[in-house]
């Protein structure tokens, strides 16, 4: 049986900007409007139930609050993107062009890049390890994230938690 929380409907939204390396509209700083969508397969437990799903929505939730209102750094290597560490501030370099940004205002991912598909990987990644920290989510057989990042765009991933 497949239990669905739906991000949008959910309230399990945020939003975040970044800059892309490359030319064009990507390249300037920008914001996305997300939101995640989580299926989960299971066994019934003796309530009926797959998923407590107060307590699946709220480790999505933890999850889209890391991100809330924050500008999005990966790992991009030096040659495309250069960040120099100022103490209360990043100076980032990237695209010929230069910031100046305060940490608090910052999020680095440890992630390769920003597309979706690196994003929906940590997203499914960060759950996982949530849901097998906790022994409510002990009979789910897999979890299935699509991040969507608006205009139609979104990054599907599923896997086993077995
Ligand atoms: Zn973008």
């Amino acid at each position: 049986m497949i239990v669905e929380l739906l991000g949008r409907e959910a309230g399990l939204t945020f939003e975040c900007m970044h800059i892309v390396p490359g030319r064009g509209d990507c390249s300037r700083i920008h914001p996305h409007f997300h939101y995640i969508d989580v299926s989960v397969d299971g066994e019934f437990d003796d309530k009926r139930r797959i998923v407590h799903l107060y307590n699946l929505k709220a480790i999505i939730a933890r999850l889209c609050s890391t991100f809330e209102d924050k500008i999005l750094l990966a790992d991009y290597p030096e040659s495309i993107q250069k960040i120099t560490d100022k103490q209360t501030h990043y100076n980032i370099e990237i695209n010929n062009k230069y910031y100046l940004i305060p940490k608090s205002d910052i999020f680095r991912v440890n992630i390769p890049s920003l597309n979706i598909e690196d994003l929906a990987i940590y997203c499914i990644d960060q759950l996982i390890i949530d849901i097998k920290n906790d022994d409510a989510f002990a009979s789910l057989n897999y979890i299935e994230v699509v991040l969507s990042e608006g205009h139609g765009q979104r990054g599907k991933i599923k896997k086993n938690l077995r």
